[in-house]
C-alpha cells in the first residue's frame, strides 16, 4: 500500500476527446465524481477540425470546438472535476493506482485512459525545421495565412480530403500528393475532392524533402513507380497522413499493441483490472468522434462494475 498521502478518487479519466468526456459524463451521473485531467491539448482532435457534420443530433452540422464546449459542459453539469492539466506519470502496478501530474498525485481506484492520438509526421529533411513556416498539420489553424498561394496536402484518406477542400477557401491551387493510385478516404469525401477544380492530384507519389529557406516554397516529389523526381512549388505543405495513439505513459506497464492498448472487446477492460481504455488509443479501425464517445461510455459503465465487485 503507498502511504496515505495522496486523493483517492474512483475514477481518474485521462483526456477530454469525445471518449474522455462521455466516460465523465457517465461516470459523474453514476455519482462516481470522476477527476478529469483533460491534456495539453484539451478536446482532442475535434478541437482542429471545423463542420461536423456526422455526430448525430446536429442536423445543421456542429463545429467541432462548439461540440466539445458541449460535452464539457455536459460533464461538469453532473459534477465531473475537469482539470485543465496533463498526467505526467502512471503507476500501474498497485491498486489504487497512481496518477502524477507534475508533483501533484492522485490515487485512482479505476482509471480510463482516453488520450487520444497524435498527428503523423512524414520524417524527410526540411520537414521538422520549417514546421510552423509552412510545414502543419492543422489546415484549420493555418490555412488562413495562405491566402493566394499555392499549397500540397499529402495523404489519401478523410483527413486529406477535409484539409485539401478547407484549404481551397484561401489557396489558388492545392495539390493532394498521394502514395497510392486510389483514396482511402470515404467515397463523399473523394467526391466533393474531385469535383473542386482548384484539387489536383499527384498520384503514386511521395514527398522526399520539403525546400526553403526560413518558409517553405517548393516539396520534391518521387514518383514512385517511374522513380522520377521533381520539384512543386508550394508556400506551404499540410501533413494529413494519420494518427499515432498518445500511450507513451502506459509503456512498459502494460504491454501495447503497435502503440495502441488492447480491450477485451466488446468490453474496454484492459489486461490490468481496473483500468479500461476507450477512442482513439485503443481504435485501429473506425476512429469517429462517435464511436471514441460510444467507447467512454462503455468505459465508464464498465469502470463503475469493477467498482461494484470490489465492495466500492
Ligand atoms: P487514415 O484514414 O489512416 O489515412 C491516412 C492516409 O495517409 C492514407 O491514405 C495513407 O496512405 C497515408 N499515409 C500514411 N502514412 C504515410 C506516409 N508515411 N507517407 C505518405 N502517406 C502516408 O487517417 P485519417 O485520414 O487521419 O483518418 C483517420 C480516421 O478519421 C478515419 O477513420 C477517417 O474516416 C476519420 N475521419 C473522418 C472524417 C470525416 O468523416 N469527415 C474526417 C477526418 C477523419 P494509404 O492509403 O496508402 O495507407
Amino acid at each position: 500500500m503507498r502511504p496515505d498521502v495522496a486523493d483517492e478518487r474512483s475514477v481518474v479519466i485521462l483526456g477530454s476527446g469525445p471518449a474522455g468526456l462521455t466516460a465523465a459524463l457517465y461516470a459523474a451521473r453514476a455519482q462516481l465524481r470522476p477527476l478529469v485531467l483533460k491534456g495539453i491539448d484539451a478536446g482532442g482532435q475535434l478541437m482542429l477540425t471545423t463542420e461536423v457534420e456526422n455526430y448525430p443530433g446536429f442536423p445543421d452540422a456542429v463545429l467541432g470546438p462548439d461540440l466539445m464546449e458541449r460535452m464539457d459542459k455536459q460533464a461538469a453539469r453532473f459534477e465531473a472535476e475537469l482539470l485543465h492539466q496533463a498526467a505526467t506519470r502512471l503507476d500501474l502496478s498497485s491498486r489504487p493506482f497512481g496518477v502524477w501530474a507534475g508533483d501533484e498525485e492522485w490515487r485512482a481506484r479505476t482509471l480510463i485512459v482516453a488520450t487520444g492520438a497524435s498527428a503523423k509526421w512524414l520524417g524527410v529533411p526540411g520537414e521538422a525545421t520549417l514546421r510552423g513556416r509552412g510545414v502543419s498539420s492543422c489546415a484549420t489553424c493555418d490555412g488562413f495565412f495562405f491566402r493566394g498561394q499555392e499549397l500540397v496536402v499529402v495523404g489519401g484518406g478523410d483527413s486529406a480530403m477535409e484539409e485539401a477542400i478547407f484549404l481551397t477557401r484561401f489557396a489558388t491551387k492545392v495539390t493532394v500528393v498521394h502514395r497510392r493510385a486510389e483514396l482511402r478516404a470515404s467515397k463523399i469525401m473523394q467526391e466533393r475532392a474531385f469535383a473542386n477544380d482548384k484539387i489536383e492530384f499527384a498520384w503514386n507519389s511521395v514527398v522526399e524533402e520539403v525546400l526553403g529557406d526560413g518558409a517553405v516554397q517548393a516539396v520534391r516529389l518521387r514518383d514512385v513507380e517511374s522513380g522520377e523526381e521533381r520539384s512543386l512549388p508550394a508556400a506551404g505543405l499540410f501533413v494529413a497522413i494519420g494518427h499515432t495513439p498518445n500511450t507513451s505513459l502506459l509503456e512498459g506497464q502494460l504491454e501495447l499493441r503497435d502503440g495502441y492498448v488492447p480491450v477485451e472487446e466488446p468490453t474496454t477492460r484492459t489486461a490490468i483490472p481496473g483500468l479500461f481504455a476507450a477512442g482513439d488509443v485503443v481504435d485501429v479501425i473506425y476512429r469517429q468522434a462517435v464511436t471514441a464517445a460510444g467507447m467512454g461510455c462503455k468505459a465508464a459503465m464498465d469502470a463503475e462494475r469493477f467498482l461494484e465487485t470490489q465492495g466500492h
